[in-house]
């Protein structure tokens, strides 16, 4: 793998050179040839720490030490940089300094690539990528502070002594943490209030005629605008480079499959594999399902009918918790026979595409259930539709009153509007889960739809809701026969998992 577009331009500076400061501002992409391995592995081990830090940001203050102390731990085991070693000592175990600054280099472009392809996503990326480099910038010591600055040429304007001395009262009652002795030793910098709002927010500056007043301490603040800036701009331009990064067919699955991400177990492999009957459906959609597939059960009901969207997340859903395919066959051909869709063109028109999803037609793949990154950014619904996820595509206004009607205080309804105010879907959800089953803090993060049916059904009694299907006779099933498809090695997956949904999309399409 190879970063070359703009190899000439920074062929000056060596990798020991770039690589000899803590931080990095991604000014200068990689240059060197990566495995595809490497690729991938680093891409979804940044994707991990970015996820720890939108769930971090979300309980804790974010320069709080609890936040610190999570964040570093994270970035201890996933092995990026987590305290700003000056030297690059072979430690006993593990990589060196030098090692992790160039995965953490690395693996910023890498998403990069991932993250610009939607207005969402570019959102997303730069907020966790903010968070981590304040995090980062504030646990340099001052020496490599100062350091940054100039190595980055971030050369803010200073004010004079002289305007320091006139203003020395007004800076010493508005600064925070400033006290007269300090006033004279220290630099402060006369930024745009703009460029400083969080600082005029929370009234930590002096601001006088557009102008706020920094103390040196206080320049994460406008650091990070740059930051975030350059950021913005960064995703704008890759994006034009899309095309091109597309068209490389090793690529572009791998870069599908990351903005997609979600990076935990593979519930296309049924452990439940018919211990679940077609008459529990409702009631475990009240208990135990998640708000999209709830809403989208609910609608099935109701219409006896479901649009290419839904069908392809609830059917993969629902396979997912272990509805057999027989069982599956039945479900949908009793449900579309209600409406208008007779018995002869349900299993003309879509009892293949049920066989489909379950790998025993056409290629015979096994399909995915879909990851709540996948429902959240791709195919939102539109007129008509019932899929997607209600945290992020229903008015608020609509999501409030469906709250309601599942019961959810009013102080609950709240906290969740908040969540989704902020844009945290999955965060939402989460709390949706721990109000409608009285749990304080739910122990896992959520990533998917069957991660929340299956935490749900520990928390309801350890899955003993989940019994054997007795008053049916059981039909040999097709899947029991056989060895569940193992998990294919994370690389393979990418491209057979982009390759499998485009074809299962094609069969599902309506007529
Ligand atoms: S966050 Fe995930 S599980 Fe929850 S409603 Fe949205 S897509 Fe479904």
């Amino acid at each position: 793998m190879q970063f070359s577009s703009r190899r000439k331009k920074f062929t000056t500076n060596s990798q020991t050179e770039l690589y000899s400061h803590p931080l990095l501002f991604y000014v200068q992409p990689p240059l060197e040839n990566i495995s595809l391995m490497e690729f991938e592995t680093f891409a979804v081990e940044r994707l991990k720490l970015l996820k720890t830090i939108e769930n971090l940001g979300v309980s804790y203050v974010k320069v709080s030490d609890q936040y610190i102390k999570k964040l570093e731990a994270e970035s201890k085991a996933l092995n990026f940089l987590y305290r700003p070693e000056a030297d690059d000592r072979k430690p006993q175990s593990g990589p060196t300094e030098q090692e992790k600054r160039r995965k953490d280099h690395i693996s910023h472009f890498i998403l990069r690539l991932a993250y610009c392809q939607t207005e969402d996503l570019r959102r997303w990326f730069i907020q966790q990528e903010v968070d981590l480099f304040r995090y980062r910038f504030n646990a340099l010591y001052p020496k490599q502070k100062l350091e940054f600055l100039h190595r980055n040429n971030l050369q803010y304007d200073t004010i004079s002594v002289e305007e320091k001395k006139a203003l020395h009262d007004k800076l010493v009652n508005s600064s925070y943490a400033v006290s007269g002795i300090t006033v004279e030793d220290q630099d402060f910098y006369k930024v745009p209030f703009q460029d400083a709002l969080d600082l005029v927010r929370s009234r930590k500056v002096y601001l006088k005629a557009g102008y706020v007043y920094i103390p040196h301490q206080e320049i994460v603040t406008i650091v990070l605008n740059d930051f975030r800036t350059r950021l913005s701009k960064a995703l704008a331009l890759t994006a034009r480079s899309l095309p091109a990064v597309h068209s490389d067919e090793r690529l572009q699955p791998l870069l599908n499959h990351l903005s997609h991400a979600y990076v935990g177990q593979d519930y296309s492999i049924q452990k439940n594999v018919g211990k679940i009957s077609l008459e529990q459906i409702d009631s475990l959609s009240g208990k135990s399902f998640p708000l999209c597939m709830r809403q989208v059960h609910q609608s099935l009901r109701e219409n006896h009918h479901l649009r290419h969207g839904g069908r392809m997340q609830y059917g993969l859903f629902l396979k997912g918790i272990g509805l057999s395919l027989e069982q599956a066959l039945q479900f949908w051909r009793s449900e579309f026979i209600k409406g208008k869709v007779d018995a002869d063109k349900f299993d003309k028109a879509y009892a293949y595409s049920v066989r489909h999803m379950f790998g025993k037609e056409g290629k015979r793949t096994d399909y995915t259930p879909y990851s709540c990154m996948k429902v959240i950014l791709s195919n939102a619904p539109s007129q008509g539709d019932h899929h997607g996820c209600p945290f992020r595509h229903s008015d608020p206004e609509l999501l409030k009153q469906k709250l309601q009607v599942y019961k959810v205080s009013p102080s609950g309804i709240i906290q969740i509007l908040e969540l989704v105010k902020g844009m945290h879907y999955q965060l939402a959800c989460q709390k949706y889960f721990e109000l409608t089953h009285n749990v304080e803090e739910a122990s896992f993060s959520l990533n998917h739809p069957n991660q929340y049916f299956i935490e749900s059904q520990k928390v309801l009694g350890g899955g003993r809701d989940i019994k054997r299907e007795t008053d049916a006779p059981q039909k040999p099933q097709e899947n029991s026969t056989k060895a569940p498809i193992a998990a294919p090695e994370a690389a393979a997956n990418t491209q057979d998992v982009a390759e499998m949904t485009e074809e299962l999309d094609s069969f599902f399409q309506d007529a």
